[in-house]
């Protein structure tokens, strides 16, 4: 459960958060995960949703979540192109030589929270 580690290290982030800014609760939490990373979003937010069940600042707080498309830049041709099921084959020469541009990403964007 690859997710479950995840979701409690956004939690933690969020109540050091809270601490931080003397906040009563967050509402919602928005973060930018790419399609190559290998989270699953629906994991994901399941396990957010239970971890944030147990603390009470917590309860109820939203994940939201954006979707960065995998892309890649071929080497041979520089074609930009995304990559669909981790299949990284460049669709213009068929090279499987590329670099990846975008979408390995997990990054906690912004998240609203409310004074006491
Ligand atoms: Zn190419």
């Amino acid at each position: 459960m690859h997710e479950l580690a995840i979701a409690q290290s956004i939690v933690d982030v969020v109540e050091a958060k809270l601490v931080e800014c003397k906040a009563a609760r967050v509402k919602s939490v928005r973060l930018r995960i790419g399609e190559g990373s290998g989270i699953v979003a629906h994991s994901l937010t399941f396990s957010f949703e239970v971890l944030t069940s147990f603390d009470p600042a917590l309860t109820g707080a939203q994940l939201l979540i954006d979707v960065v498309p995998h892309r890649a830049r071929c080497h041979h041709c520089s074609t930009e192109f995304t990559i669909a099921n981790f299949i990284a084959q460049c669709p213009i020469c068929a090279e499987w030589s590329n670099e990846v541009i975008s979408g390995t990403e997990l990054q906690i964007l912004e998240m609203e929270i409310e004074g006491r």
